[in-house]
Order: C-alpha cells, then structure tokens, then sequence
C-alpha cells in the first residue's frame, strides 16, 4: 500500500513538473516574442524602408503574359516643324493658319509709313532653307534695330507653308497639305490649275489647287497684303536660277528691284531661263494688286542661307522706292 503510495506520488510529480516545464517554456517563448515585436516596431519607427523591401509577392502570381506585337500597327509619326524663339525680341502675330493649324507668323519691324515685306518658306521643307535664312534675318535685326530706317516698317512671314517644312526637308515638303504648290496658288490674272511641265519642276505630282486661292495659307498672304500698302516684297525660294521680277510681261518697278538685287547678292539677273511658265505667283498677284514692286529670289543652293549676300538684299529692298 505504502509502496504503491509513494509509486502515485511519483507520478503526481512527474506530471506537474511536465506542466511546469512546458509553462516555462511557453513564457520564455511568449516574452521573447514580445521582445522581437517591439524591437522590430522599433526598426520600423527608426527606418523608412525602402518601398520594395516591405513588398512580398503574393502567393499566385499576377504577371501578364507577355505582349506580342501587332505586325499591322504603324506607330504613329508627329511631325514638327522647326522650332523658332526670338529671345528679348518682339512677338510674332499670327496671320492666319495652314491646313493642319499650324499658325503662319509675322514679325514686324520699326514704324515707319514705308512699308516692305520677306516672305519665306513658300515651298515649304523642299525650300527650308529660306526659312533658316528669315530666322537668321529676324535675330539680326533684332539685335541691330538701326537697319530699320525711322520711316520703314519691315514685315517677315517667316514661313508660309509651315506644314511642308513639318512634312519633310525634301522634295516631299515642297507642297502643302492639300498637295498643292502655293507659289501657283495666287489668284494672278494667268492663274490655272494646270501647266504645261516642259522646263518646270517634275519631282512630284502637284497643282495649283482647285479655283485660285483655294488655300488657306494663300488666303492669310493675300490677306495680310491687302490690309497693307506695301512698297516692295520679296519672296524667297531656292535654289539658283536667280531674280524673278514679277508681272507678266515683267514690270518696270520689279525689274528694277531684281536688277538692283542681283547687284547686291550676284544671284543671277535675268534669272536663267529653263522654258518654265510660271502661272499664280505671290509675285504676279501682288503687282497685279496694289504692291510697288516684287520678285521671286532664289538662293544659291538648298542648304545655306548666304546670309551675307542677303543682309545686303535687305538694304536695297528697304530702300527701294518704286
Ligand atoms: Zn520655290
């Protein structure tokens, strides 16, 4: 009896030296759990973690498949013309807009009674570089104001066909967005939508629009000219074949202001003639509508803006009287 007694006090404290063992055991564990928590609170107040070390990927995964694609999509091209900022200079108006909304600009110059006109880019990208050259005339002039006499207002349209420039510096770029060629475009009295090709420019199919005046960028030209009275323009293309007085026949005042052009710049004056009939041109209308003289004037090549022989062309054009 006293045996089995001791026997089953044994046991009772097997038991509860059992429990106590794994009491302490989970208390340990317990407080050292707490001590991870509030050191890693504390890690977490110190440090800002970086945003992907918090992240975990969830279990499944989310990645998209890869895309394939589509061998029929062309991506879009956005095509600008060149950018132009006159810094600490006059801002330009806007004289109307091309067929894709672009604005066609004006920079005007003194303001004197005598009023004298530059228009570049008529044959847009194919002729950019008669944009380039009213650029560089533009900055000139407004870094050296002298050359504006006080009784001389001088305007630039700096680029007419500023959505061929945008197009392309190339043959392409020469027409408009309507593919017609502005510089036959002009509701001159020998306006036609066609003409005969022999001596004339061949590179591309192109028009002289559907009635005369039909574009939008010849209308803002015309537009502009006629609120104006002016004295002399020149119309600048490229490239080579010299000064073109406008008139058909030609003019007296206009080959007078191509004479003393071709004098200033050596371009070629009479201009070479390639059995070319020019039909609509800003410089025909214009002399046919109120201006004292026009010409035509081709620089040397496609690529430079003979800016030097051209400073000179400025002098004789502001002080032409017709
Ligand atoms: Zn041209």
């Amino acid at each position: 009896m006293a045996r089995r007694k001791r026997q089953s006090h044994t046991w009772v404290y097997l038991v509860w030296g059992i429990n106590g063992t794994v009491m302490i055991c989970l208390l340990v564990a317990a407080a050292f759990y707490l001590t991870n928590l509030r050191a890693s609170a504390a890690e977490e107040l110190v440090e800002t973690p970086l945003p992907n070390a918090t992240q975990k990927l969830p279990p499944t995964s989310y990645f998209l498949p890869t895309l394939t694609p589509n061998p029929f999509y062309t991506p879009p091209v956005f095509e600008t013309s060149t950018p132009f900022v006159l810094e600490n200079g006059p801002r330009p108006s806007i004289i109307g807009f091309s067929l894709a909304g672009r604005p066609i600009e004006v920079y005007t110059f003194g303001v004197g009674e005598r009023e004298y006109l530059i228009v570049a880019g008529i044959h847009g990208g194919y002729e950019w570089n008669t944009v380039a050259l009213a650029n560089e005339l533009i900055t000139h002039i407004n870094e050296h104001p002298e050359v504006i006499a006080t009784d001389a207002t001088l305007y630039i349209i700096r680029n007419m066909n500023p959505d061929g420039e945008a197009h392309v510096h190339g043959v392409d770029g020469r027409v408009n967005n309507n593919g017609v060629d502005l510089n036959r475009n002009f509701p001159a009295d020998n306006w036609t939508a066609e003409w005969d090709r022999d001596g004339c420019w061949i590179y591309r199919p192109t028009t002289g629009g559907l009635y005369a005046g039909s574009e939008p960028e010849t209308r803002s030209v015309i537009s502009f000219i006629n609120s104006h009275k002016i004295e002399a323009l020149i119309s600048y293309h490229s490239a080579a074949l010299g000064v073109f007085p406008g008139g058909v026949p030609w003019e007296g005042p206009s080959k007078q202001l191509a004479k003393a052009l071709s004098k200033a710049t050596k371009y070629p004056y009479p201009p070479i003639d390639t059995g070319c009939e020019y039909t609509g041109t800003l410089a025909d209308w214009a002399v046919e509508n109120g201006v004292g003289a026009a010409v035509d004037m081709e620089l040397r090549d496609h690529r430079n803006t003979d800016f030097d022989e051209n400073l000179k062309a400025l002098k004789v054009l502001l002080s032409f009287i017709p």
